[in-house]
């Protein structure tokens, strides 16, 4: 007989996971995968890092391990580890016990977590998001009841951040309104405010009630070091007021399928800390119950020992180096291009000032191509990536370079 779902309508396809379908597609020997945000080595292979490895063969090795269910708030020593390591070894919040730390499924089920106790607990349902985010942002918060507003970021003209903007459109937010705001490394336009503007943005936010809500899923990943990476988070913890942190594993460890990560709340007492707690307590027991082991097994083993957590800062060099080498390459192939003019090459570059590839930091590259552009660019040269522009640069390699320009050459020059 029918099926009782029978007049499901389909879903429109997810477009990060579209264009990775398609370039598995592409039998051409020269495609290239600069869509979704994952690091690649130079070769073009994911990357397992020797620490995590090295973590894993302890695990094995332990004969005291079990897989009984952890707490519902995931692994005590995981959640001291994880808060320390974006507030800081001597954080006063962290003495003071104000800040509660559960683990949850890395960066995504973090910000759901902490968006489903601000839908129920917190006074104010809107939520600002960064013009333009990650793509998930908006499923992710909108899901748990927020209402989505947006606030001015990225400046299309200079490739860089419409401070004014920002600074003028939080200024006009609802009052108490939540700001979701990304530690570093931003996604998808590599630019991140300078410590001065954070600290302008942080006084205005404070002057303003509005609730930080920070997203911290790239930290390391834009200097190597992961205290600066999470200076923005710690000034707006340093003032003493209250604020969210969803952390993820899956970029600076490499762990993107063991689905492990952290929501902090920092709250002004410990008494406060310890209600909020009860109440995730609440809504974690009823979406999973509670969270797997592996992943944060790994983590935990890493952050605790001296040696394996400076070999993982040293594999955290070696991916923002070679992301900073592409970037370098990227940027003067473009800027040395051959242009053929009346059969004479003379060295004009390609059309367009292409610095704001040096400026952008971290792993991605919001180049400025459009819609149009980027379809082109698939169409005629294999090159898969989101239609907004951005490109991962953690998955481009020098084999690869040339070939890019010549595609972003054709584009600009030709559509
Ligand atoms: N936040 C940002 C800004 C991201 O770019 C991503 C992943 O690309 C995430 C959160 C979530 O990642 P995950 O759930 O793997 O930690």
């Amino acid at each position: 007989g029918d099926s009782v779902f029978k007049n499901v309508v389909r879903a429109p396809d997810i477009p990060v996971y579209a264009v990775m379908v398609a370039y598995r597609e592409d039998s051409s020997p020269v495609k290239l995968n600069l869509g979704m945000g994952v690091y690649r080595t130079e070769e073009g292979k994911p990357l397992l890092l020797d620490v995590v490895r090295q973590a894993e063969k302890l695990l094995v090795n332990d004969l005291s391990a079990n897989k009984e269910y952890l707490p519902i708030t995931g692994m005590p020593e995981f959640n001291k580890l994880s808060a320390k390591l974006v507030f800081g070894d001597d954080s006063p919040a962290i003495k003071e016990n104000r800040v509660i730390t559960v683990q949850c499924l890395s960066g995504s089920g973090s910000l759901r977590i902490g968006a489903e106790f601000l839908a129920k607990h917190y006074h104010q349902r809107i939520v600002y998001l960064s013009q333009p985010t990650y793509g998930n942002h908006p499923n992710l918060l909108a899901a748990a009841g927020l209402s989505l507003k947006t606030y001015r970021y990225y400046d299309p003209l200079t490739h860089g951040l419409d401070f004014q903007g920002m600074l003028e459109d939080l200024a006009g937010a609802s009052s108490g309104a939540i700001v979701l705001l990304q530690v570093s490394g931003h996604n998808p336009t590599g630019v991140d405010p300078t410590l001065e503007q954070w600290e302008q943005i942080r006084q205005l936010m404070r002057l303003k009630g509005l609730l930080p809500y920070f997203d911290c899923a790239y930290q390391g990943f834009v200097s190597a070091s992961l205290d600066a990476d999470a200076q923005s988070v710690r000034m707006f913890v340093a003032d003493g007021g209250e604020c969210l942190v969803a952390q993820s594993y899956s970029k600076n460890m490499g762990l993107y399928g063991e689905r492990v990560g952290a929501l902090s709340i920092v709250c002004k007492t410990a008494n406060v800390a310890s209600l909020v707690e009860s109440q995730l307590k609440l809504v974690i027991r009823s979406m999973y119950s509670n969270p797997p082991i592996h992943g944060a097994s790994i983590v935990t083993a890493i952050l605790k020992d001296r040696d394996m957590q400076s070999q993982w800062t040293n594999e955290l060099k070696l991916m923002t180096d070679r992301i900073s080498n592409m970037r370098r390459q990227l940027y003067n192939a473009l800027r040395d291009k051959d242009q053929l003019a009346m059969d004479v090459v003379c060295l004009a570059g390609t059309p367009g000032d292409w610095s704001h590839i040096m400026r952008q930091v971290g792993m991605y590259s919001l180049t400025g191509l459009n819609p149009e552009q980027v379809a082109f660019m698939t169409r005629e040269y294999h090159i898969y990536m989101s239609s907004d522009g951005r490109i991962n640069m953690a998955g481009l390699s020098s084999k690869g370079v040339s070939h890019l320009v010549d595609a972003i050459h054709a584009a600009v020059t030709l559509i």
